[in-house]
């Protein structure tokens, strides 16, 4: 499926929950956001219809998100239930990792290969105070655990902020020197009310790598690798076993690469992972056909901005 501007949109970003059990200060307003009443939040049945569709038009990538997706019951029999769909090549997860000791080895099982932790700091205090909350000893855990499970390899996402855990960035890099991770520094992106609570803290993607070259040059992955790998430009540091990855929304964003649609835990389409725009496809879930929705979701995709507009 190729949108106005030629590109071949293959990847859709399912979130399956508007829950966390966390609350990061860059993500979440302090006191919370008004969440969906349970009977908005589409069942999985739902779910595996429009993804079902989605592949038919060429969706061949899924990667379920939140909220965090481990706290929706009933998640491990949904990935499961994914993998059978015909067309669906890879099935990804992003998650916190708070629950992960617990849920590593059922996702495997089910089928996910490639796991992203979110991770911004590797110090208990700062962790609980970015998170407003969180345990990092459970983090910690789970990564030990999916590393036995077999994920590989297991990619850390990190989001640099200002006064904050910028001093953190080498400790992070370091990491990659003895083990085969991927650590991916992504940039803080001013979203809704949170990133007012955020603003002035913005550190780009430039000014983490000059700090990371103290260490070494840093060396890139070959092309190969590279164009697989989304939006994360990958490098090693001289001798390091794991990757170091830029995913620079802000400084130097990749929407003319960019293959993804969004879906959210209530039923709306999005084609552009940070604009508003959104099209409601709980009305045809009810009382459509599935070639309605098809050519609803054809639809979002003929719209899908050129490039989105965060400053
Ligand atoms: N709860 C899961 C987690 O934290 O991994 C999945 C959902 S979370 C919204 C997905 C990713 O978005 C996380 O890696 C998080 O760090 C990132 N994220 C959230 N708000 C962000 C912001 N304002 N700027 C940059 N990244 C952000
Ligand atoms: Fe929850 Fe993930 Fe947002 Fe943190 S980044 S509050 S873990 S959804």
């Amino acid at each position: 499926m190729f949108d106005q501007y030629e590109r071949d949109i293959n990847y859709l970003r399912v979130s399956v929950t508007d829950r966390c059990n966390l609350r990061c200060t860059y993500c979440m307003p302090k006191n919370g956001v008004s969440l969906l009443g349970h009977e908005d939040i589409l069942r999985y049945e739902s779910f595996l219809r429009i993804i079902s569709v989605a592949a038919r038009l060429g969706i061949t990538k899924v990667r379920i998100t939140g909220g965090e997706p481990l706290v929706r019951r009933g998640l491990v029999d949904f990935i499961t239930a994914l993998g059978a769909i015909p067309g669906l090549q890879d099935i990804s997860l992003t998650t916190n990792g708070i629950l992960l000791e617990a849920f590593a080895e059922p996702l495997f099982r089910a089928g996910i290969r490639r796991i992203n932790v979110s991770l911004d700091s590797l110090d208990p205090d700062r962790y609980a105070c970015i998170t407003r909350g969180g345990d990092l000893k459970a983090v910690l855990r789970g990564l030990d655990k999916a590393r036995e499970a077999g994920f590989s390899p297991i990619k850390i996402n990190v989001v640099a902020i200002k006064g904050f855990n910028d001093g953190e960035i080498l400790d992070f890099a370091r990491l990659t020197l003895a083990d085969p991770c991927q650590i991916r520094f992504i940039e803080l992106m001013p979203l809704g009310d949170a990133g007012d609570e955020n603003g002035g803290r913005f550190m780009s993607n430039t000014v983490i790598r000059e700090r990371i070259e103290t260490l070494g040059p840093l060396v890139p992955v070959d092309g190969a690798r590279q164009r697989t790998d989304g939006p994360a430009r990958l490098f090693r540091l001289p001798g390091g076993v794991g990757e170091i990855g830029f995913i620079s929304p802000v400084s130097r964003h990749f929407c003319s690469t960019c293959n993804r649609l969004r879906l959210t835990a209530d039923g709306h389409l999005r084609a552009c992972l940070l604009e508003d725009d959104e099209v409601d496809l709980k009305p045809l879930l009810r009382s459509g056909t599935d070639d309605e929705i098809s050519r609803l979701i054809e639809a979002v995709i003929a719209r899908k901005p050129r490039q989105h507009q965060l400053s």
